[in-house]
C-alpha cells in the first residue's frame, strides 16, 4: 500500500489514479476546483490553491510521493515539497516556459525549430529578419491546445499579433513545413532506467490533438531512433523521474523538437489498452521507485481518437462499437475545444 499525491485533478490525474488502484496504491488529488474529475476516482481530495504552501506541506506529509499532471504550476511553492516531488521542480521549471525549454533542449543536444525570444516590437522585427516569414508567436507560459499562439505572415501583422497575445513574453518560431508530427513518450525510473513507448503519428486540427495512429509509417519510423536519443538526453539532463513526452516534427533534415511535457500525454492514451504497461502505470511505477513495466504494443494497428466538445455525445454509439474502448472523463460542461473523452481502437 501507499498513497500517491497528484497535483491537478483533470483527466490525466484521473487516469493516473485509476492506474494506481490495481497496484494497491491510493490516490490523493490536490486541486483548487470544486469538483475536479480526478477527485471522483481518488481516495482523497484536497481543495486548495496551487500556491498554498501550508496546504501543500500537509498534502505532502499525507502522501508517500507527490506528482503533477500538468506543468503550469508555480514552481516556488512546489519546491517546498521537493523531497516528495517526482518528477522534481527542475522538470516543472523548464517545461512551463517555452524559452527556458528551447534553450535547455539545445544544451541537451536536441534540435528545436529555429526560435527567438520576443518581448517587444523590436524583438519581433529582429525575429522576422532572423527566421523569415511566416513565423508563429507563442506565449512563453500557460499555452495548451494551440491557445496563446498567433501566426505572423506579413511584417504588418506584427502589432495585431502582439496585441492579440496581450503583450506577454513570447517566443517566435520558424514555420516548419513538416512531413508529419509524432511524439516520444518515455519513462525514466528512479534508477535511471529508460523505457520508450512506440511513437504514434499525431494528427492535429486547430492546434488540438485529434488522433494518434500506430503504426506511424516509414516517414516517422525513420526518425524515431534520433528522436529517442534527443528525448533520453533531455530526460537525463533534467534528472527526470516519471513519464516524459517530447513532441516532434518529422522534417527532411531530421526530427525537430516542438515541445516537451514533463508528464503523461494525450498521445500516449492508446497505451491503456495498446501496451503491456500503460503510460499511467509506467509513471506510477517510476515515481514509486518500482521497476518499469514492458512498453510493448499489444496490437498491430491502434487508433486513438479524442472526443472534443460535443463529440462526447457520440458515446452511446461508441459504447456499442465492437472493439472500441471508450473513455469518458466526466468533466461536466462540454465547451467547444474541450477534451471530454477518447476512444481507442485496436486491430
Ligand atoms: P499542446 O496541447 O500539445 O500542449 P500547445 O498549445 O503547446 O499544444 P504546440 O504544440 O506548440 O501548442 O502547437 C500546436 C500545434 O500547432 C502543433 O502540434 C503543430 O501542429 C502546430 N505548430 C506549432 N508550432 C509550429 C511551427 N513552428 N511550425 C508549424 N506548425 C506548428
Ligand atoms: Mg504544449
Ligand atoms: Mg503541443
Amino acid at each position: 500500500g501507499g498513497t500517491i499525491g497528484i497535483i491537478g485533478g483533470g483527466q490525466l490525474g484521473r487516469m493516473l489514479a485509476l492506474a494506481a488502484a490495481p497496484l494497491g496504491l491510493k490516490a490523493h488529488i490536490f486541486d483548487p476546483h470544486e469538483r475536479p474529475c480526478a477527485a471522483d476516482v481518488a481516495a482523497a481530495f484536497t481543495r486548495a490553491a496551487f500556491d498554498d504552501v501550508a496546504a501543500l506541506e500537509r498534502f505532502a506529509a499525507a502522501c508517500d510521493v507527490v506528482t503533477y499532471e500538468f506543468e503550469n504550476l508555480p514552481v516556488a511553492p512546489l519546491a517546498t515539497i521537493a523531497h516528495k516531488l517526482r518528477p522534481g521542480p527542475e522538470s516543472l521549471r523548464i517545461a512551463q516556459d517555452r524559452a527556458a525549454e528551447k534553450a535547455f533542449v539545445e544544451d541537451a543536444g536536441g534540435h528545436p525549430a529555429a526560435w527567438r525570444q520576443v518581448d517587444n516590437p523590436d524583438d519581433l522585427a529582429a525575429a522576422i529578419d532572423a527566421l523569415g516569414l511566416p513565423l508563429v508567436l507563442k506565449t512563453r507560459r500557460d499555452g495548451y491546445d494551440g491557445k496563446g499562439q498567433a501566426w505572423v505572415r506579413d511584417p504588418a501583422d506584427g502589432p495585431e499579433a502582439l496585441a492579440a497575445l496581450g503583450h506577454r513574453p513570447l517566443v517566435a518560431e520558424q514555420a516548419i513545413a513538416f512531413d508529419a508530427e509524432f511524439s516520444v513518450v518515455l519513462a525514466r525510473g528512479a534508477d535511471g532506467d529508460v523505457a520508450f513507448f512506440d511513437s504514434p503519428r499525431n494528427v492535429h486540427e486547430d492546434g488540438i490533438l485529434r488522433r494518434s495512429l500506430l503504426p506511424a509509417g516509414p516517414a516517422i519510423d525513420s526518425h524515431v531512433p534520433e528522436a529517442r536519443r534527443q528525448a533520453a538526453a533531455i530526460a537525463e539532463r533534467l534528472g527526470h523521474i516519471g513519464v516524459l513526452t517530447v513532441e516532434f516534427f518529422a522534417c527532411a533534415d531530421g526530427p525537430l523538437v516542438n515541445e516537451i511535457a514533463p508528464r503523461v500525454h494525450n498521445s500516449g492514451h492508446w497505451t491503456i489498452e495498446g501496451a503491456r504497461t500503460s503510460q499511467f502505470e509506467q509513471h506510477v511505477r517510476a515515481i514509486c521507485g518500482w521497476p518499469l513495466g514492458s512498453p510493448d504494443r499489444t496490437a498491430d494497428t491502434i487508433e486513438l481518437e479524442n472526443l472534443i466538445g460535443d463529440e462526447i455525445e457520440r458515446w452511446p454509439m461508441l459504447a456499442a462499437e465492437a472493439g472500441a474502448h471508450l473513455h469518458v472523463y466526466d468533466k461536466g460542461d462540454a465547451r467547444p475545444g474541450r477534451k471530454m473523452g477518447h476512444v481507442t481502437r485496436l486491430r
